[in-house]
């Protein structure tokens, strides 16, 4: 996909409103992990060194339009990157109302967009208003990509010019080196809660692998659609039909798909809970399959080994609970250290890197729940579709 870039812009001395996603996690108002500010980092300070003034726009949380509680504010986050940048960073709390100044090498942060009617509908007013305040455009948020939101897509419309920020750039070839140009063989692991979030990516994941893993509570609908016993484990009978033809198709494609042959099971998921190893056929009806057992592991440990790319999406088991987290830390450990380009993502995918490995150890590691998702999906997202060609 060919997407314009910052470094096809001309910088000095103009106005650079930048996106970011500065949407970190916080807790009784304390930032819990800066990596979103940390990464954003380099964008802002190239900006900088270009010789333009940065308007840094951003949402944080979930807020209702107008929330004047507090809660919702930017302000810690402009502690946090005033402190990084090692320079003052003003936050613009009454803008629209009143005006504001940036001179080159400054740096403000305009208070949660989210804050502001008009943003979630791409209102053409909101984005006018943002578009004035600057020269140059620049979309650096790769998590907001699939939200057509008046600071992701509309504002392009009322600058001189506009581009992705590196941080876009990066993940678009990531994405794109994993999923259509890869190294092949290629492998993808499908985890997860339920078939039914993940029934398009596997749709159009499946035509472009050599193999497909699947684990998690996703896997029982398949198990059952094979006519296995998956007694009290989460499963979606509505879409066994679908799993099947799944099936099915695999096979036509050239896809090598893998189930679990053996499971971890308990009558309860607890850190306490009696949980037993069954093969995959002997699932009792007050067994809840929990974990991929030790034999499914060691015949995905081996496919790991022998392929070149692998696509990790998705815990193959209840790995927040000690006794059903044995499979995902397998398969995080087998993958850190396997011989291949590795791509991974989606919240829990991370939280389980960070809990068993460390993203290091990941070729590229994204951050983008919803945005990596609809990429799968082979979904147009319209903050990347705004930016394609030339400026
Ligand atoms: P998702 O958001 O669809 O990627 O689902 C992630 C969630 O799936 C995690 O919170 C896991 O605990 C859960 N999960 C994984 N395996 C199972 C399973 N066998 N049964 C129920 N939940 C599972």
């Amino acid at each position: 996909m060919a997407l314009r870039t910052m470094d096809e812009l001309n910088l000095p001395q103009k106005t650079v409103l930048l996106r970011l996603d500065l949407n970190v996690p916080m807790h009784h108002g304390v930032i819990t992990n800066d990596n979103r500010i940390l990464k954003a980092l380099p964008t802002i300070e190239q900006v900088l060194r270009a010789g333009a003034g940065v308007i840094i726009v951003s949402h944080l949380g979930r807020p209702k339009v107008g929330d004047t509680s507090g809660e919702f504010s930017l302000s810690v986050v402009q502690q946090r990157l005033a402190e990084l940048l090692n320079k003052p960073v003003q936050l613009i709390q009454d803008w629209p109302d009143k005006s504001f100044t940036v001179n080159p090498g400054e740096v403000v942060l305009l208070e949660n967009i989210r804050l502001q009617a008009g943003e979630k509908e791409n209102d053409p007013a909101l984005a006018k208003k943002l578009g004035t305040l600057a020269d140059v455009f620049i979309m650096d948020a790769f998590a907001c990509a699939h939200r057509a939101h008046a600071s992701v897509v509309g504002v392009a419309d009322f600058v001189n010019e506009s581009a992705v920020g590196p941080l876009v750039a990066a993940e678009v070839r990531a994405l794109e080196q994993a999923l259509n140009h890869p190294k092949k063989p290629v492998l993808a692991i499908l985890g997860g809660a339920k078939v039914s979030t993940k029934l398009a990516v596997i749709e159009q994941v499946m035509p472009k692998v050599d193999y497909l893993i699947l684990g998690g509570g996703m896997a029982n609908t398949f198990l059952a659609a094979q006519g296995l016993p998956v007694g009290d484990s989460l499963y979606e009978a509505s879409f066994i039909d679908q799993a099947q033809k799944i099936l099915q198709q695999s096979s036509k494609l050239g896809c090598t798909l893998l189930l679990p042959t053996d499971a971890v099971v308990a009558s309860d998921i607890s850190e306490h809970a009696q949980t037993k190893v069954v093969n995959i056929n002997q699932v009792a009806s007050s067994d809840k399959i929990l974990d991929i057992g030790p034999a499914t592991i060691q015949a995905y440990q081996q496919v790991i080994a022998k392929v070149h790319t692998i696509i990790w999406n998705g815990p193959v088991g209840v790995f927040e609970c000690k006794p059903f987290a044995q499979g995902t830390k397998a398969l995080a450990q087998a993958i850190a250290s396997a011989h291949a380009y590795t791509l991974a993502g989606g919240g829990d995918t991370v939280s389980a890197i960070d809990a068993f490995i460390s993203q290091v150890s990941i070729d590229y590691v994204s951050t983008a729940g919803g945005a990596f998702l609809e990429w799968f999906e082979g979904k147009a997202l319209p903050g990347l579709e705004r930016f394609k060609g030339r400026c």
